[in-house]
C-alpha cells in the first residue's frame, strides 16, 4: 500500500522523461553501495587482524584452498584453550610411568594374533597413497600445461631418476657457479641456512631408502586407526622444500588415515607462498591453507591450525621435513591405546648442505629429549638396558617439539600452547613439562622415521624477534619450575622479570591439578642434576690466595678447570656441588681428571675419573690415583699431584645454598 501511493506521488511530481534516467541512477547507486560496503567490511576485518596483532586479541583470516578462496573470519580468544572437563579413555594419572614402555604394541608378523584387518607394514612410499599417486602423475602434465611458469618459483623437479634420489647427496661446488647461479646459491644459504639451490635440483617426489630398524619391517598395524590432521606451520619456507614436505606426507600416508593437511602460513612475505601456493595445492583436495595476517610465532600458528582441524589426532610437522616409509601408523597406534600419550618419531637429519638423507635409525643412534638448567632443549642417549627391544617406545622427558602427534581433545584439555609466547623456542620444553606434570606422557617411537633439516641458526631470528626466546623461557620457568625457577635464574644469569602476565597459565596448572616440578625430576627426568641432593655447594677458594677460586665453563664439556678471581659474575661457573656419590659437579658436568689436568665432562656416575672427594684436610682428593688437586705456580692452571699438605692443595668453601639467587 505504502509503496503504491509513493509511486503515484513520484509520477505526479517528476516529469515522465526523467523516469528512465532516475531508475538507471537508482540501480547504479544500489550496486555501488553494495560493492563498497562489502569492500569496507572485508578491509576492516583484515585491518582488525593487524590491530589485534598488537593487542594480542588475534583475529585472523583463513583462506581455504578447497573452495574458491573463501574468506572466513576466525576470532581467537585466549579463553578457548582453558580446561575442558574431559575424561579420557584408558587415562590414568601419570599413565606413562606405571606402564611398561618396553612392549611394542604393534604386532610382529609371526605373532599369531587374530587382527584379521591388519595391514602389512612397509608400504612403498608411492604405493602407500595410491589415491594420490594419480594426482601426482597428472600434475607432471599440468606442470607444463596448466600452471603459468611464474607461479612455480622456481620450477619444481619431478624427475624420478634425477639427483638426490634415494636420499643421495647433491654436491654443489660453489667454485663452479657463476653469475646468477652463484647469487642464487648464496641467497639460498643466507635466507634459509640450508642449501636451497641444491633442493631446487631434487625431485619433490624423491624416493627414499627405508631407514627403519629392520625389526620395524615385520610389525603390522590395524587398519582402523584414528585419522589425523597434519598441521604444518611455515614462515617464509623455501618453495621446493615446503612442496617436498607436503608431497612426502601425501605420498607416504595411507589416505584413510589422513583427514586433511593444514598449512598455516605464519604471515610469510614471500610472494610464491601466497597465490601460487594456493594454485599449486588445488591438486590436493586434502590440503587447506590458513594464514596469519602477520607473523605471530609458531605457538599461535599451531593453535590456529589445531582449532581448525577436524581429525581425532593432530600431527604437527615442520615445513622442512620428509616422511619415510610407514611413518604414521606407529604414532597413531600408541595414541589409540592411550589418548594421553604424546608421541614423536625418530628424527634423523636431512643434510643442510647436500640434502643427503639416508641415516639408518637403529637403537644406537636414538636420543630422547632433555633440557639444560638454562632451559635449553638438548638430547640424551637413553640406556639400552631400560628397553625390552631396540624398537620399543622410549619414555622421553622432553620432545624437540617440531614433530609430534597428540590426541586433539587431550591437546585442548592440557591447554594447547602458552599463547603469550611468540616467535619460536621454549614452547617445546613448556609443553613437555605440562604433558608430564598434568597426567600425560611423552614417547619417542623408533619405528616412525621423519627427516628434518637441522640448522645452525634460525633465519628468522633478529629484528623484531630478538629477545623472544628468552621471554618464552622465562614464562616457562615462572609457571612450571616452582622453587627451581631461582636455580634456573642463577644458572642462566637471567632475572625473572619482563615476561608478561602468566596468571592464566598458573590458573591452568591449578585447574588441571598438575604435579610439582620436583615430582617431574624424580620420576620422569631421573638423570637430571638435582642441586637439592648436594651435600655441600658453593665457591671453592684457594687457601694459597683466598681471592682466587676454582672456575669452569658450566655448559662446555672438555674444557679445562682453571683458577680465576672469585667473582659474582662467574657465579654459575664457580658454584660447585659435592654430590653424595663423590662427584664434584658444576651443574650437568663433573670434574674429570681424564688424562692429567682436570676438565669438565658430562657426569657418568661410574666414579673412576670422576671420583673426587673433599677431605677433612681440605684437599680435593682423587682416590684412584692418590693425588690432590694442586694450583700450579705462576699459572692459572690446576693439576693433580702427590699430596704434600701445602697451601696450593688446600681449599675452603664459601657456602652458597642452591636456593640462593
Ligand atoms: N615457524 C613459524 N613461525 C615462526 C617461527 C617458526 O611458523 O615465527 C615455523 C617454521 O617455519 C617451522 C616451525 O615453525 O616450520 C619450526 O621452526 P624452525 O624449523 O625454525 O625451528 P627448529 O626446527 O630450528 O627448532
Ligand atoms: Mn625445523
Amino acid at each position: 500500500m505504502l509503496r503504491a501511493s509513493l509511486c503515484r506521488s513520484v509520477r505526479k511530481w517528476v516529469p515522465r522523461r526523467w523516469w528512465h534516467v532516475i531508475s538507471v541512477g537508482l540501480v547504479t547507486y544500489i550496486i555501488c553501495t553494495f560493492v563498497y560496503t562489502g569492500h569496507y567490511f572485508l578491509n576492516r576485518q583484515i585491518a582488525i587482524g593487524s590491530e589485534a596483532q598488537q593487542s594480542d586479541a588475534l583475529p585472523r583470516f583463513v583462506i581455504n584452498s578447497d573452495s574458491n578462496a573463501k574468506l572466513i573470519i576466525k576470532t581467537h580468544s585466549s579463553n578457548d584453550s582453558v580446561v575442558q572437563p574431559l575424561v579420557f579413555k584408558e587415562q590414568k594419572v601419570n599413565a606413562g610411568l606405571g606402564e611398561n614402555h618396553n612392549q611394542p604394541e604393534a604386532k610382529f608378523k609371526d605373532d599369531n594374533g587374530n587382527d584379521a584387518d591388519d595391514v602389512k607394514d612397509g608400504n612403498e612410499p608411492r604405493g602407500a597413497a595410491a589415491e594420490h599417486k594419480g594426482d601426482i602423475e597428472k600434475d607432471k602434465h599440468q606442470e607444463v600445461t596448466a600452471q603459468p611458469e611464474e607461479e612455480q618459483y622456481p620450477p619444481l623437479v619431478f624427475d624420478d631418476e634425477g639427483q638426490g634420489q634415494m636420499g643421495e647427496p647433491v654436491h654443489i661446488d660453489e667454485g663452479n657457479l657463476h653469475g646468477e647461479d652463484k647469487e642464487k646459491y648464496k641467497a639460498g644459504f643466507s635466507n634459509n641456512d640450508f642449501n636451497e639451490y641444491a633442493s631446487n635440483l631434487i625431485s619433490v617426489d624423491r624416493r627414499l631408502p627405508d631407514m627403519r630398524d629392520p625389526l620395524c619391517k615385520s610389525l603390522t598395524y590395524p587398519d582402523a586407526l584414528p585419522p589425523t590432521s597434519v598441521i604444518i606451520c611455515f614462515l617464509n619456507e623455501a618453495w621446493s622444500v615446503l612442496i617436498r614436505s607436503v608431497h612426502s606426507v601425501i605420498n607416504r600416508t595411507p589416505p584413510h588415515l589422513l583427514k586433511e593437511l593444514i598449512l598455516v602460513d605464519d604471515g610469510s612475505s614471500h610472494e610464491n607462498l601466497k597465490k601460487p601456493l594456493e594454485i599449486y595445492m588445488k591438486k590436493f583436495p586434502k590440503v587447506k591453507i590458513l594464514r596469519n595476517v602477520q607473523p605471530e610465532g609458531l605457538m599461535r600458528a599451531r593453535i590456529l591450525g589445531a582449532k581448525f582441524a577436524s581429525g581425532k589426532i593432530l600431527t604437527f610437522l615442520d615445513s622442512h621435513i620428509e616422511c619415510t616409509t610407514n611413518w604414521l601408523p606407529p604414532l597413531l597406534m600408541r595414541i589409540r591405546m592411550n589418548s594421553t600419550r604424546v608421541v614423536w618419531p625418530a628424527i634423523p637429519g636431512i643434510d643442510r648442505k647436500t640434502f643427503a638423507f639416508k641415516t639408518n635409525v637403529d637403537a644406537k643412534v636414538l636420543q630422547v629429549g632433555i633440557f639444560t638448567w638454562s632451559l635449553v632443549y638438548t638430547w640424551e642417549t637413553p640406556r639400552l638396558e631400560d628397553r625390552a627391544t631396540p624398537i620399543s617406545p622410549v619414555k622421553s622427558p622432553t620432545m624437540p617439539g617440531g614433530l609430534f602427534a597428540i590426541d586433539r581433545d587431550f591437546f585442548f584439555h592440557i591447554g594447547t600452547y602458552d599463547d603469550g609466547m611468540s616467535f619460536w623456542g621454549a614452547e617445546n620444553v613448556e609443553i613437555s613439562f605440562r604433558i608430564w606434570m598434568c597426567g600425560g606422557s611423552i614417547e619417542l617411537i623408533p619405528c616412525s622415521v621423519v627427516g628434518h633439516i637441522f640448522r645452525s641458526r634460525n633465519p628468522n631470528s633478529g629484528g623484531a624477534n630478538t629477545g623472544k626466546w628468552t621471554r618464552n623461557t622465562l614464562r616457562t620457568a615462572a609457571v612450571w619450575l616452582d622453587e627451581y625457577k631461582h636455580f634456573y635464574s642463577r644458572v642462566s644469569g637471567r632475572k625473572l622479570v619482563n615476561y608478561g602476565d602468566v596468571s592464566a597459565r598458573l590458573q591452568l596448572r591449578q585447574q588441571l591439578q598438575c604435579r610439582s616440578f620436583q615430582w617431574y625430576l624424580e620420576n620422569v627426568y631421573t638423570t637430571a642434576f638435582l642441586p637439592k641432593r648436594a651435600t655441600l655447594s658453593g665457591l671453592i677458594h684457594s687457601n694459597h690466595n683466598a681471592s682466587f677460586c676454582i672456575h669452569g665453563e658450566y655448559d662446555q664439556m672438555n674444557r679445562l678447570v682453571l683458577i680465576r678471581k672469585c667473582e659474582k659474575k662467574y657465579f654459575h661457573n664457580q658454584v660447585f656441588y659435592v654430590m653424595p656419590n663423590d662427584e664434584l659437579r658444576l651443574i650437568a658436568n663433573c670434574m674429570d681428571i681424564g688424562k692429567g689436568r682436570p676438565i669438565l665432562y658430562p657426569c657418568h656416575r661410574m666414579k673412576g675419573n670422576q671420583d673426587i672427594r673433599y677431605t677433612k684436610n681440605r684437599t680435593i682428593y682423587h682416590p684412584p690415583s692418590n693425588t690432590c688437586l694442586t694450583w700450579l705456580q705462576h699459572s692459572d692452571k690446576l693439576d693433580l699431584r702427590a699430596c704434600d699438605g701445602g697451601t696450593r692443595q688446600e681449599w675452603f668453601w664459601e657456602k652458597v645454598p642452591w636456593t640462593d639467587v
